[in-house]
């Protein structure tokens, strides 16, 4: 394999704020049913699953509503007992209008969960495990929202010899990840059996960051002698957790630019997805619920919260309550997430957290200066990207030449630049717009 030393961690990165002693002690609690819930056909990447119900149709809570595809894609399940009020376009976080089921919540019903074909361990070959997975709905819950049955189906070729369970969590305010290796140990450790069966990698690290200790004793302590599996503490920096990173860290191997982590030989779980497998398969039933933080300095009553997907942001902050001033709320982190522009956008497979923040940490109007070519974003950034020269073109819309000269295909949107970026130049934002607008326009060249 690749010579590249293992170092623990990364070189570059951040140590912002952690901002996660507000939830991180508190045990995950069951948020109610809102009275619609809003299920996007579209919730990960890849094509968008196909609804089988149809409008006035009665559904049982974990009921199949939508079906996968083809391979690049999964299904959808009811959220709730109810009644499919609307099929219709609805927003979502990325600007777009999405066409989703609008379900209508049965108030009297004791919203039990339908039981589906289990996936036995002890039987199941590779391919039924990752084709259960596939049917389960089970997408990368941290946030990136890929299929998991994807990730799991080693090219022709390749060889797979460590799995990597990413309990790492390195975003500010966002502790579902914690609460869930305390409180889900035993879903964690057979979801690694049945990740470990399905890729057929002869063992599993589980990273933790140091500040979650005590989930990475409890793992430790419950891990079973027959199973390959250690647990790594790294050290906290941001963004250890990203992929690439962890698997430098870990193994001392550099995935290629323009690589996937199979390409030496190693592959990237988050843990919650891997609790959700070692949850959801035995039962054969799917994902229609998941753990969030709500949380950051807007929320009143903060927590982790096992909530329904296609909960709306709207409804979530009703029932938390919300400070007066509040000025931003964004779905995931405050690194990695997204500011939302509308409250109607739902709780969706990949949202990890609803974190709002008030007038008195983000102001209605924060001042652009220009560049003063102080290096710090080039000093931050963990893959020695050049994001001043990349902000620079971004400003020109010299989209193509970030991408061939300056590898921009390459940024995970890491926000790390921005967060350093004295002169507030919203970096990160313009990488985003600069990679939609190479994707638009590299068919045309
Ligand atoms: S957002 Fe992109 S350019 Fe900026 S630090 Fe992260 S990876 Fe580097
Ligand atoms: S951190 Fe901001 S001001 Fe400094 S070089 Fe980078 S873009 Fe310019």
């Amino acid at each position: 394999m690749l010579g590249f030393a293992r170092t623990e961690t990364f070189r570059h990165g951040i140590h912002p704020p952690e901002h996660k002693d507000d939830t991180c002690h508190l045990a995950i609690r069951r948020f109610p049913f809102a009275p619609t819930l809003v299920v996007p056909l579209s919730q990960h990447l890849g094509k968008p699953a196909v609804p089988i119900v149809r409008e006035g149709q009665e559904v049982v809570r974990g009921q199949t509503i939508a079906e996968a595809d083809g391979f690049l894609s999964v299904a959808m399940h009811a959220p709730a007992t109810g009644i499919v009020r609307r099929i219709a376009l609805a927003p979502s976080i990325s600007g777009d209008m999405i066409t989703s089921i609008y379900l209508q919540a049965q108030p009297a019903s004791s919203q039990e969960v339908a039981e589906g074909e289990p996936c036995d361990l002890a039987s199941a070959s590779s391919v039924e495990i990752i084709s259960a997975i596939q049917k389960a709905g089970i997408v990368g819950l941290g946030g990136a929202a890929f299929p998991t049955h994807v990730k799991l189906k080693v090219p022709e070729g390749k060889h797979l010899d460590t799995l990597i369970v990413n309990g790492v969590e390195c975003e500010p305010y966002l502790t579902t990840d914690h609460r869930v290796m305390l409180e889900q140990t035993a879903d964690v450790i057979l979801g690694v059996r049945y990740l470990l069966r399905a890729t057929g990698a002869g063992e599993a690290i589980i990273a933790v960051e140091s500040n979650k200790q005590d989930a990475a004793d409890k793992l430790r302590q419950q891990l079973p002698d027959d199973l390959p599996v250690t647990v790594h503490v790294c050290p906290v920096k941001y963004p250890q957790g990203a992929e690439k990173l962890l698997i430098q860290a870990l193994l001392g191997r550099e995935v290629p630019s323009g690589g996937l982590p199979v390409d030496v030989g190693a592959i990237c779980v988050n843990v919650a997805t891997t609790a959700e497998i070692g949850r959801l398969l035995p039962h054969g039933r799917g994902i229609q619920e998941r753990v969030i933080t709500i949380g950051g300095p807007g929320v009143r009553h903060k927590g982790n919260y096992r909530i329904p997907i296609g909960t709306t942001v709207r409804f979530a902050l009703e029932q938390t309550g919300t400070l007066k001033n509040l000025s931003r709320v964004f779905l995931g982190g405050p690194m990695m997430g997204a500011a939302v522009s509308n409250l109607d956008i739902p709780v969706t497979k990949g949202t990890s957290g609803i974190i709002a923040f008030t007038t008195d940490e983000i102001g209605e109007n924060i001042e652009v200066y220009p560049c003063i070519h102080c290096a710090r974003c080039v000093e931050a950034c963990p893959i020695f990207l050049n994001p001043s020269q990349l902000g620079l073109l971004a400003r020109h819309e010299e989209y193509l030449q970030m991408a061939e000269n300056y590898n921009l295909l390459d940024c995970f949107e890491c926000g790390a630049c921005s967060y350093v970026c004295p002169s507030h130049i919203p970096l990160v934002q313009y990488f985003r717009l600069a990679k939609k607008m190479v994707r638009k326009l590299e068919p045309a060249k």
